[in-house]
């Protein structure tokens, strides 16, 4: 299929990554993860928005207007013909003789972005999932979606190797986040999950679940909170563009609750159901 080469929809067999560019030497770059279904990019702005200030935190000026890269992202949409699936797209700082420092002067950022077929993970979304804890071992501006991501793959790879579906990251006993996710709990039924600041990526799913809560008004608190408390939880979730709202029902091997998914849990994946359905209409 094709996909999107500095602004321009061209065949994937025609781009070819330069030895030098940035993104391939240092991971110089940053990128965005964005659903589509029925045809439909769901959260279109919001992950655009995320984009340019990752952009902006690490001083990559983009060289397009928002509004333009929104519209060429809905073209390789529907070049595509994608109906279930993501968009993948990254900026990097450009092709520039290896050095640490930035470019100067600035070089053009290359951006690429193509579409993926992906169904929804309705069986593991029903059953749910284990995650098992691990040290969050990451950098201290893990609010930048940036293409630098060894830290976040080590930790999903020892999950892997456990059986587990998701690692979930935690930093001196506080809970941060999932390697590829956000991270929620509820006891006494209050929702609380980690406040968005330096040390988690605020998920647009993330987002989409506290304006949810507000909206039904579930309590939410934004509040750290310790493996001990996530042990005990009543009911454990993660969120993300690809997962959705996934129940984790054990950890490390010992059951949540009951080990199956839970009432909370099953009623916000219903509430996100009708968020799709109202934006991404068929
Ligand atoms: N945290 C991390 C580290 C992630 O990589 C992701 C998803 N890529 C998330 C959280 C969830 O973000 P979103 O809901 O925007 O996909």
């Amino acid at each position: 299929g094709k996909v999107i080469y500095n602004g321009e929809l061209v065949e994937r067999e025609n781009v070819k990554v330069d030895i030098e560019d940035r993104g391939y030497q240092f991971g110089d770059g940053i990128y965005e993860v964005i659903r589509v279904y029925n045809g439909g990019l769901f959260t279109k702005n919001e992950h655009i928005q995320r984009l340019y200030e990752s952009a902006e935190k690490i001083g990559l000026k983009i060289p397009f207007e928002k509004e333009f890269l929104c519209k060429k992202l809905e073209e390789l949409v529907e070049e595509n013909q994608l109906q279930t699936g993501i968009i993948y797209l990254q900026i990097t700082r450009g092709v520039s003789p290896r050095q640490h420092g930035f470019p100067t002067p600035a070089v053009e950022p290359v951006l690429v972005a193509y579409t993926k077929s992906m169904e929804r993970p309705e069986a593991l979304m029903k059953e749910g999932a284990k995650g098992l804890l691990v040290e969050d071992i990451r950098w201290l501006r893990c609010d930048i979606k940036s293409l630098n991501l060894l830290g976040n793959i080590m930790a999903k790879q020892k999950a892997a190797e456990s059986g587990c579906f998701e690692a979930i990251q935690h930093r001196e006993g506080i809970v941060t986040e999932g390697s590829s996710s956000n991270v929620f709990m509820i006891k006494n039924g209050i929702l609380i999950t980690h406040p968005a600041v330096n040390l988690i990526l605020n998920g647009i799913t993330r987002q989409v679940i506290l304006k949810i809560c507000k909206s039904k008004q579930i309590p939410v608190k934004e509040e750290a909170f310790t493996v001990d408390d996530l042990v005990n939880a009543d009911e454990v979730f993660i969120s993300s563009t690809t997962s959705e709202i996934m129940p984790i029902v054990q950890l490390d091997g010992n059951k949540i609750g009951h080990g199956i998914p839970g009432e909370w849990t099953k009623q916000l994946q219903q509430y996100f159901m009708e968020e799709i359905q109202k934006e991404c209409k068929n």
